[in-house]
Parts: C-alpha cells; structure tokens; sequence
C-alpha cells in the first residue's frame, strides 16, 4: 500500500479523563458525517474546544458545518491534513485510513487519537446509566447478526436497539438522546475500522462471525485487519462467541485478555460439542449455556424459524442466539425473535418465481466470501456477477462454486477477472459477457440468466463486487435486477425485451 506509516492508538489516551479532562480542552474531530457531528456536539457539550476538519466540502458536510458553526464550533472544510498546533486529542471517524497525515502529525505530537467508538465507550454512564454492550463484528453478517439478536433480546421484554456500524452513532446512544434514552442493553455492530481505533472498549460479550480478505488497503494487511477485528474480544465479561468453521476467529479468542470466568463459545452448523451452539436434526441447540453441558443440549429453535434458512444465515441466527444467551435470554426468547426477524432489503430476497425459475437478489454480497456463502445455498443457478473487484481474486470462490453452476452472466468494469477465473476453473460453464454499461445493462443480464435458466434452477445477483462502477450503492444494483425480473414477469407472453 501507499501513504505513509501506520497509526495505532497509543498509551498517552489513558490519561485524559472522560469527561472531567474535557473541559477547556483543545480536540480535533476528524470526519463529519453519521459518526463525526455527534462526536463533535458531544465533546462540545462537555466543554471541549473543538476543530472539525473533513476532507470534502459539498452540500452534506456544508450542513454540518452550519449545524456546528452555530454552537460555536470551528470547522475547517477541505483540510483533513493539518494538525492545529494546540490540539491534545484527535477523535477520528471511520472513513479516515490510518495512513492519514493528520495521524502522522498527531503522532509525532504525542497526541493521541481515539476513535468515535472509543469515545462513546468512555461516555458511558456519564450522562445515562451504562448498559452492557454485546458486540459483533466479522466481514460478513453483522447487521443481519445484531438485528436477530435485538429481536430476540426484544421477546426477552429488554429494550434494546441494533447499534454503531449500523448507521447508529454509539454516541448519541451512550449519552440516552431519545429514542436511546431507556434502554437495558445493546446490540453493537462494530467495523474493523471502529475496532482499529478503540483500546478501551470491553464488551459484555462479543462475536467474530467470520474472517475473510476485505478492506486491506485501509488495513495494510490480513494479519492488521485480523488484529483489528480481534479487539473485541478484549476484556469480554461473559463469553467471546467464535465460528467453529473458522478457525482464525477462534485463533482471535485465545489471543484476548478477557475478565475472569469469561467463556469461549463457538457454533457450528454442525452438531455442537460442550460449549458451543449449532444444528441437530433440524434444530438449533444449546450446549453451552445449560447446566451439565456435557450431557444436556437445549432447544431454541427450528431451522425454519430463520429467514432465510440458507447456511451462512443460521450461522448468524447461532451467533446472536449465544449472544442472547450469555446475556441470560430464555430459549423461548431466541426462537421468537428469530421468527420476528426479517433480513434488510437486498440480502437473498426473493423478487419473483417464473416459470419455476426463482430470482434472488443479494445485491449486498458485494464481496467474494459473501457471495460464495450464497452461492453455497443453491443450485443449479444462473449467478449475475461483476462490478468493483477492489483487488480480489476469484479462482477459490469459482473453484469451490463450479458445479454449481448452469450458466454465469457478467456485468461491469472488472467482469473479464471472474471471466478468466471462469476459464480456468470451470470452461464448460456457459458465460454471457455483458458489454454494455448503460441503464439497460441489467434488463440485458437478467434477460440473458433467464435463457440459460431451467425450472427448479436459481438465478442468483451476488456480485461479488462493489457496485460503484455502474450505480449508486449496491441499494440501486438490486432495485434494477428486481425491476427488470418484474417488468419480465408482467411482460406479455413471448415480448423479448
Ligand atoms: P455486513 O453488515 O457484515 O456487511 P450483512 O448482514 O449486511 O453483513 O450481509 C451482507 C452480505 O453478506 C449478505 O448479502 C450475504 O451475501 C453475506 N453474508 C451474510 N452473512 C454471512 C455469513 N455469515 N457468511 C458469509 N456471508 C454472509
């Protein structure tokens, strides 16, 4: 990668007391946005003298920054370089890299930089009573993971709310800004980005659903992503929730210094040994928070009760379900909230089933483990993929996906790169190379999967890649595959597009 040295939070932040030591002094807030306006309001509240800087000035930031003026706060839109000579504390947001000049600066400063997790974590209980966090992180499946696990603490009678990454800033959480004004526990998503820049957070109880190649150059590389995502085990109360498949997030498990008495727990889609959760015979399990776990398994749930029932969605239906748990929710809770639950748009919906052909838009597996997982949960299929590849490779996922497959349709700016994995790994799968990258693109590789299709087959959308290089975010990616299914299915008889 680029840019220069790698930042990692630093001792001196220890010494700065929340909020006592805020008064009077001077803190620069990196970034604006979700995470960014709190975080500066919050520390102006708390009698800070605060600089926001960002890097880009356009009409949202321009907002926020008539928003802040207002209170009297500085903000320096377009400069997210230059450290103000006087500041004693930067607090970041997750959008900035750690290779960053104002880092740089700030390091060399001796000033310390926190993140807008690590400062929500030391407002705790300042301006609201605390309450425990269970934390959840992976590269795929935390806000589908923290949304199971709010409706479950929910039928547990808790209030609750899916938090952080979310699109939630912990910060207004902490400080009780309605509606988070009466809540008993939290259901945290964390990035690895948040993770990166929080040494002081010390969760209830956390999960690391899986680990998987993304984000490197944010991070440098897998072993700083993994280290990044592996705090949040740190000082974990009750349980640190692992995937017994994955064993690098167990691996991340024996490297915390967790609290005494403190638990690992895995699941498994398998059947679960002591001290895990998983799958018998239909059933979600419960062998590791029941009395005698040596010998006694408790229900919680059918399989069924989880939408989707596909693999990698049970997995995380396990994962909240030892959350809940460690936080003492009966097993009926567990199966009434996972019944309650239904995934956000875009994540395996189904749009429609003609003539015996079923078309599924996962528009958000914009990675190549997300969509491999969804892939893992059809066939045959007709899979639509391509876009940003962000420096992947796809000769595993086609390896492991070949026999799968009926046909592949391929759209966008890196398709001829799962084109050529295609060639290697399986060259007699068909491949329809579309071309164009105009709105029409996807009616044409939706119109392409259906020729290709027969019935009882799946087309599936999981691209495997950012969708940026046609549309706006992976939302509009899946809202043109869903259009262009629908207007099939309510074209007349024999209308070709
Ligand atoms: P995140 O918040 O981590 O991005 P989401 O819950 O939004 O995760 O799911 C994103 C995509 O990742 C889904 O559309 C699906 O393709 C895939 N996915 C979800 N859960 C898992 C999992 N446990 N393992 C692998 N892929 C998953």
């Amino acid at each position: 990668m680029g840019g220069g040295e790698l930042t990692s939070p630093t001792a001196p932040a220890e010494s700065i007391r929340v909020p006592e030591d805020l008064e009077g002094l001077p803190v620069v807030v990196a970034g604006l946005g979700v995470s960014g306006l709190p975080a500066a309001k919050a520390l102006h509240r708390f009698g800070a003298r605060v600089t926001a800087v960002n890097g880009g000035d356009g009409e949202g930031p321009r907002r926020q920054a008539a928003e802040l003026d207002a209170l009297g706060v500085e903000v320096r839109l377009g400069d997210d370089r230059t450290l103000p000579e006087d500041a004693r504390l930067v607090v970041t947001t997750p959008g900035f890299r750690p290779d960053s000049p104002l880092f740089a600066a700030a390091a060399k400063a001796g000033v310390p930089v926190w993140g807008d997790v690590e400062l929500a974590w030391r407002l705790r209980g300042v301006a609201a009573p605390a309450v425990p966090w269970l934390a959840v992180t992976g590269t795929n499946g935390k806000t589908t993971t923290v949304q199971m696990l709010a409706e479950i603490l929910g039928a547990a009678g808790l209030k609750t709310a899916p938090v952080g990454n979310i699109g939630v800033s912990l910060i207004d959480v902490v400080l009780g800004t309605p509606p988070f004004d009466d809540l008993d526990v939290l259901a945290v998503e964390l990035s690895s980005y948040q993770l990166h820049w929080a040494p002081s957070l010390r969760p209830h109880s956390a999960a690391v659903l899986n680990l998987a190649p993304d984000h490197l150059d944010w991070h440098g590389s897998m072993e700083a992503y993994a280290a990044d995502k592996g705090r949040i085990y740190e000082g974990n109360e009750v349980a640190c929730v692992y995937n017994a498949a994955d064993p690098a997030t167990e691996e991340l498990v024996r490297g915390a210094d967790v609290a005494e008495g403190c638990r690992a727990i895995g699941f498994t889609l398998g059947s679960p040994g002591p001290s895990q959760l998983g799958v018998v015979e239909g059933l979600l399990v419960d062998r590791a928070f029941v009395a005698d776990r040596q010998r006694n398994a408790q229900e919680l749930a059918e399989v069924s009760d989880v939408t989707p029932a596909a693999p990698h969605n049970v997995a995380n239906a396990l994962a909240a379900a030892a959350l809940a748990r460690a936080h003492g929710v009966p097993p009926t809770a567990v199966r009434d909230g996972l019944r309650a639950f239904r995934p956000d748009a875009h994540r395996i919906a189904t749009v429609a089933e003609i003539d015996g052909v079923e078309y599924v838009d996962d528009s958000k597996a914009t990675n190549t483990h997300a969509a491999e997982a969804s892939l893992a949960a059809y066939g045959p299929l007709v899979w639509i993929a391509g876009g940003l590849a962000k420096g992947a490779t796809f000769d595993g996922l086609v390896q492991r996906s070949a026999e799968r497959l009926r046909a592949v349709v391929l759209l966008g700016a890196d398709r001829a790169l799962i084109a050529e994995a295609l060639a290697r790994h399986a060259p007699e799968v068909p491949v329809v190379d579309v071309e164009r990258t105009d709105t029409g693109a996807m009616a044409a590789a939706v119109d392409a999967a259906r020729s290709h299709a027969r019935p009882g087959d799946t087309v599936l959308l999981a691209p495997a890649c950012a969708s940026m290089d046609m549309f706006v975010n992976y939302h509009a990616r899946g809202d043109a595959f869903a259009a262009a299914v629908r207007e099939w299915e309510t074209a007349p008889a024999g209308n070709e597009h």
